[in-house]
């Protein structure tokens, strides 16, 4: 099984993010789509470092198997995740100020709730974007042959 995304994918999803990011207002952003696949349960997951307005978008190794439709709806839940940055900042504040357990016991409820709530929001602003058509790889043309 290969250990990440198609080089045609991701040179697609890295044109197709670019343009929903200065739709949605983070042209200021550098956002990067890893050819890496993110973390084994989740679909997507954004990294976003200190101080620079660069963000780094890893798709899970499903990503391909889902409809176009539900595609989209994963790279605009990530992409509001770079929106709500400034608010996430809050927790470098509590961090230190709260005793370990009780700070991870919040920032995994927090953002559990985040994705909850990114997750209601994203289909209604994804159906105003265009739509996510990755292309068809060779191998995938070839096995159909068979
Ligand atoms: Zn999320």
């Amino acid at each position: 099984m290969a250990k990440g995304h198609a080089p045609e994918h991701v040179a697609y999803l890295q044109r197709y993010t670019r343009d929903l990011a200065s739709r949605l207002g983070l042209s200021d952003w550098e956002i990067t789509v890893s050819a890496e696949f993110s973390g084994d349960t989740a679909e997507a997951s954004t990294w976003l470092p200190h101080a620079q307005p660069r963000a780094t978008i890893r798709l899970g190794d499903c990503f391909t198997s889902h409809t176009p439709k539900y595609q989209r709806e994963i790279v605009v839940h990530e992409l509001l995740h770079i929106h709500l940055n400034p608010v996430n900042r809050v927790f470098e504040l509590l961090e230190g100020q709260l005793p370990p357990p009780m700070y991870a016991y919040v920032r995994a409820m927090y953002d559990e709730r985040q994705d909850f709530a990114l997750d209601s929001l994203a289909p209604h602003i994804a159906q105003f974007m265009p739509e996510l058509r990755l292309p068809v790889l060779e191998t995938e043309e070839g096995e159909e042959m068979l």
